[in-house]
């Protein structure tokens, strides 16, 4: 299927809608996302239009999990995480519900089960807490 340029992602990146913004590169918006599986939940949206990982240009790819890692290193750091997990669904029947790439970066805890995928709205306060605490993780490993 052909890329949607109405997604709620590409509006994010056009700044047409608000985010709560955790780190941009040249390549990629990170952002809090809404409906966290657990706090700290991140998405890395790559700027280059692709539906998904299947029709994206292996070049952007690379760019995209290059600020994956940066990301992952700062959610660790931040929420004082014992495992970071990354997500990334193809298409609906793979659980995709928004048809612009991007990776969840999730903080993961020994025998603590995450919440269910896209259900639960966080209180933004709470989203705008977590982002300040990845970003000045993000300040301390740069
Ligand atoms: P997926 O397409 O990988 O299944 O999931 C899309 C993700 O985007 C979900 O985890 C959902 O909570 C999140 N999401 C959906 N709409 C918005 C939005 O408007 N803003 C943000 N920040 N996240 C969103």
């Amino acid at each position: 299927m052909a890329y949607d340029p109405s997604n709620i992602f590409a509006k994010i990146l056009r700044s047409e809608i608000p985010a709560i913004k955790v780190h941009e590169s040249a390549q990629t918006l990170a952002i809090m996302d809404i409906m966290p599986r657990a706090n700290g939940h991140v998405l890395v949206i790559p700027k280059a239009p692709s539906r998904n990982l299947l029709d994206a240009d292996p070049a952007a790819l690379a760019g995209m999990m290059a600020d994956v890692q940066k990301i992952a290193r700062a959610v660790k750091a931040a929420f004082d995480a014992e495992g970071i997990m990354l997500a990334q669904y193809n298409e609906p029947a793979a659980g995709q519900t928004v048809f612009h790439l991007h990776v969840h970066i999730i903080p993961r805890f020994a025998g603590v089960a995450l919440r269910p995928h896209g259900e639960a709205m966080a209180k933004p306060e709470h989203l705008a807490e977590h982002a300040a605490k990845i970003r000045n993780a993000l300040a301390e490993l740069s």
